[in-house]
């Protein structure tokens, strides 16, 4: 049996909370007037306690705008979709919009300040060494709505030779559990076992719904962006795995 690996990427190998707050910041600034200079610190540390809600790069702008006008967290959580759609409506933009902004904004600040851009990037302790282990021994893949050349930059930044064609995010406009019908077919379920990490718990129970991936290892790793009663959930659903740190990759 080959072991066929899995990764969502931020909050799982990489926490970039604080520059995905801060590019999203510098998106809207060219949305609107009031937003020049630096980011507050003060909305960075909210959005980095908001990030979970989070699925898709759009949706940080969108976050900023929240915070910015001074929405009170506990409607931002219990109403996030809604409080987009309205933003998006009142704003009169469009996803394919946003998207396309968030990932030119990005682009530009790595064109002019690649350093400052990494600096704020942080891989969790140990998954380097066992992404390099697990690389050596089978096929891994990366399965990540962020854009795939942001992905390899950042693992060629720590030195890690990941192949482009490992690469599954937002640009391959695939869901997750398409992604792992993909892997599946290509390593066939006899002779391989795909196991798949994340830290989006939303995403893993979409995942459980899918009959023709029973056969999919699913791993929730809580050392993300996941939140306790995430991983409260998780523990209670017997066809996933709580992964701490210490446990990632550990087959
Ligand atoms: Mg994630």
């Amino acid at each position: 049996m080959t072991d066929v690996v899995a990764l969502d990427f931020d909050g799982v190998l990489c926490d970039s909370a604080r520059e995905t707050g801060a590019s999203a910041w510098r998106a809207g600034c060219s949305l609107w007037k009031a937003w020049e200079g630096d980011v507050p610190r003060a909305f960075i540390d909210r959005f980095v306690e908001l990030r979970p809600l989070i699925e898709t790069g759009f949706q940080t702008i969108l976050l900023m705008k929240m915070i910015a006008d001074g929405v009170g967290t506990t409607d931002i959580k219990a109403r996030f979709g809604e409080c987009c759609q309205a933003i998006i409506d009142e704003e009169e933009l469009t996803r394919e919009e946003l998207v396309g902004l968030f990932g030119r904004t990005r682009d530009r600040w790595i064109e002019t300040c690649p350093e400052e851009w990494l600096e704020l990037h942080r891989f969790y302790p140990g998954v380097i060494e066992a992404l390099r282990e697990s690389m050596r021994k089978g096929p891994v893949y990366i399965v990540t709505t962020k854009q795939e050349r942001f992905v390899s930059l950042l693992l060629d930044a720590v030195g890690v030779a990941f192949p482009s064609d490992h690469i599954y995010g937002l640009d391959r406009g695939m869901k997750k559990e398409e992604v792992l019908r993909l892997l599946l077919a290509e390593h066939g379920a006899r002779s391989s076992r795909i196991h798949f990490v994340e830290d989006r718990l939303d995403t893993l129970i979409r995942v459980t719904t899918c009959r023709d991936l029973a056969a999919v290892s699913l791993y929730f790793a809580e050392w993300g962006y996941a939140r306790p009663e995430d991983s409260r959930e998780a523990r209670a659903c017997s066809r996933i795995t709580v992964w701490g740190l210490g446990d990632f990759l550990v087959l």
